[in-house]
């Protein structure tokens, strides 16, 4: 039985922004309604800012983060706070799950594993605010000596930007990264799915972060999230979704020189040579497409299978995606949930259409459930042609590119015949192989005999068009710093 927005109502947050201290209406009243893609029921109404709005909670981030209450915090006590956040998304985990599942449809298991991963960015990420230190430079310049050393300072204000298919864990990697390094932010989740950022904006000041120093303001991309990417006030713009916003927003960051990380869209190639594992392939293979119902940016949506075992890979596939469960996320046995809006269902059976009018053939899949809830099937397609609009774009759903190749120069060319560079998958039992297609793969994270697997230690992002800077590990943090060296004179 799926459980009923009625069983929900507790776990509803604020629904109101949290701009410091304050929980806000747009002061115009305009709303979003927000509603669960699994049958279009409405859930709630939150605000829709404007300028207005942004304005203020930029004023609050940067007013906090003058004030050195939050910057000059003793970074031991910073970390035990980012912790206390870890601690207290744990505790909540079941009725984050629930939020999560009914405002993105995503299965219960797959919000769950999202969840524990924002908490793990938190618990990782408190480690470093007592590790950002700076180098010392001994010597001399023109016979004078000087003691000089480098600091690391947060950049200060940030605003966050952050789309629909992985609300919490997006939400949590970018406030989680912010506060440890000392900034204040502004957080804007995708105006389809801004329940768990909310409810996270919450979590953050009872673990007894300083108001003011998370602020999460709902509303739309072209009016809040263009506000807050325009805004004077704001000194780093870290960004997920796609290419096209990404490179709007550099544009308009380029006017006062902001800092900018982007973490946008991917065409991933999934690659299979004939001696894999198979067992272990045509499971993952379908799921690195096929969970989020394809709505991930690493997915591995072209499939390139050595000949001489294309067509047993494409059948066993195939196999996998006709016994998926398609439903309900709330229901125990769904493995796959619908898609995220009216729009996107037919954004993506629009792709489907294009890739049977440009000569592609469907295995299996193919279709969209009519009626309430928006759900596609799990889709292979065939003999699609390198240049066919399926083979080149993001289509963001369960729709699947199997394409067959002779050797290992051909495939490494085609894989990277793309405007992305996010990720890549190889699968082949020879490991000198293995680690020569890695190495040559222009892809920001390359997984080898596995599906996909994150850690908050490792860099993630793109080459290319996927991306500019890394998120998470050391590298992500320092993205959200900038680094001062102090020259000391001692003497000649
Ligand atoms: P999107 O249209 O680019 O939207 C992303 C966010 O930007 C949303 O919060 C959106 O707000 C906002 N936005 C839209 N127009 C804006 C503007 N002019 N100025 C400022 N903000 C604006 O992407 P999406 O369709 O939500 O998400 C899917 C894309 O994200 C895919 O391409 C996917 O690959 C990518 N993605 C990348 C990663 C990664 O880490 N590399 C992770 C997840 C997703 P509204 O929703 O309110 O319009
Ligand atoms: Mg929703």
């Amino acid at each position: 039985m799926a459980i009923a927005v009625s069983d929900l109502q507790l776990k509803l947050p604020g629904l109101k922004m949290i701009i410091g201290e304050d929980r806000l209406d747009a002061q115009n009243g305009a709303t979003i309604a927000v509603e669960d893609p699994s049958d279009g029921a409405h859930l709630a109404n939150v605000p829709a800012a404007g300028t207005a709005e942004v304005d203020c909670a930029v004023a609050k981030a940067r007013a906090t983060f003058e004030s050195r209450a939050w910057s000059r915090m003793r970074p031991i006590d910073r970390s035990k706070l980012l912790d206390r956040i870890a601690q207290r998304i744990e505790s909540e985990l079941e009725a984050l799950t629930l939020l999560e599942t009914y405002d993105n449809g995503m299965p219960l298991a797959h919000a769950r594993a999202y969840i524990m991963f924002g908490a793990d960015t938190f618990r990782y990420m408190a480690g470093w605010c007592t590790r950002l230190t700076g180098k010392t430079y001994p010597g001399a310049i023109d016979g004078v000596s000087y003691h000089t050393y480098t600091q690391s300072v947060p950049v200060g204000v940030v605003g966050a930007i952050v789309p629909w298919n992985g609300p919490f864990v997006m939400a949590a990697w970018k406030i989680a990264t912010a506060l440890a390094a000392g900034c204040t932010i502004v957080l804007k989740p995708s105006e389809l799915t801004p329940l768990t950022a909310l409810r996270l904006g919450e979590i953050v000041l009872e673990a007894g972060v300083p108001a003011g120093a998370c602020n999460i303001v709902t509303g739309y991309g072209h009016t809040a999230g263009q506000s807050l990417v325009d805004h004077p006030g704001v000194d780093k713009i870290a960004f997920t979704g796609s290419a096209r916003v990404g490179k709007m927003i550099l544009q308009s960051a380029a006017k006062d020189l902001k800092r900018v990380t982007l973490e946008l869209g991917g065409k991933s190639p999934n690659i299979v040579f004939a001696d894999a594992d198979m067992d272990r392939v045509a499971p993952a293979a379908a799921m690195s497409i096929y969970a989020s119902a394809g709505q991930a940016c690493i997915a591995g949506s072209r499939l390139y299978v050595e000949r001489k075992a294309f067509d047993k890979v494409v059948d066993a596939v195939a196999s996998v995606a006709r016994t998926l469960k398609v439903g309900n996320g709330r229901l125990p046995d769904t493995d796959i949930g619908p898609v995220i809006s009216r729009a996107h269902r037919e954004r993506i059976m629009g792709y489907i259409d294009r890739g049977i009018s440009e000569g592609g053939k469907v295995v299996t899949g193919g279709s969209a459930h009519l009626g309430k809830g928006y759900y596609v099937d799990p889709t292979v397609f065939v003999d699609a042609t390198p240049e066919a609009t399926i083979t080149r774009e993001e289509i963001f759903g369960p729709v699947v590119v199997a394409i067959p190749f002779t050797d290992i120069e051909e495939v490494i060319r085609q894989a990277n015949d793309t405007t992305y560079g996010l990720a890549a998958y190889v699968w082949t039992s020879d490991v000198g192989r293995a680690h020569q297609v890695a190495n040559r793969m222009q892809a920001g994270s390359v997984w080898i005999n596995s599906g996909y697997a994150l850690d908050p230690a490792v860099p993630f992002g793109g080459f290319k068009q996927s991306g500019l800077g890394r998120e998470l590990s050391e590298e992500g943090i320092r993205a959200y710093m900038e680094t001062r060296a102090v020259y000391t004179y001692i003497g000649s």
